[in-house]
């Protein structure tokens, strides 16, 4: 699947969450999560590292530690997370992003 198709969004985190941002200006990316998104289905929030983000902006893992990811490309169409992203338990999806198919 193509992140491009799971209407993802780049985010910064400014007190308020700007969405619509550009890459090269982007501190997050949500996209639709590839396993929910055909029944109730919720957003994949992933902070970059790099970025500028405070410890409490952003992603934060299960422990309530901030989660960070490297991320490369120059857009939706050739991204690449590392390492994976993982979602479990509240859903099943552990995948990657690598350059813009979610797998
Ligand atoms: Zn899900």
């Amino acid at each position: 699947m193509r992140l491009v198709d799971l209407a993802p969004e780049f985010l910064r985190h400014e007190g308020r969450t700007l969405m619509g941002v550009r890459f090269d200006q982007a501190q997050s990316i949500w996209f639709e999560c590839p396993v929910c998104r055909d029944g109730r289905g919720h957003h994949v929030l992933v902070s970059f590292a790099g970025r500028g983000l405070a410890d409490d902006q952003g992603s934060q893992g299960r422990e309530g530690k901030p989660s960070r990811w490297e991320v490369s490309g120059t857009g939706f169409g050739d991204l690449t997370l590392k390492p994976s992203v993982d979602c479990t338990p509240s859903c099943p999806w552990h995948g990657f992003v690598t350059n813009g198919e979610v797998t």
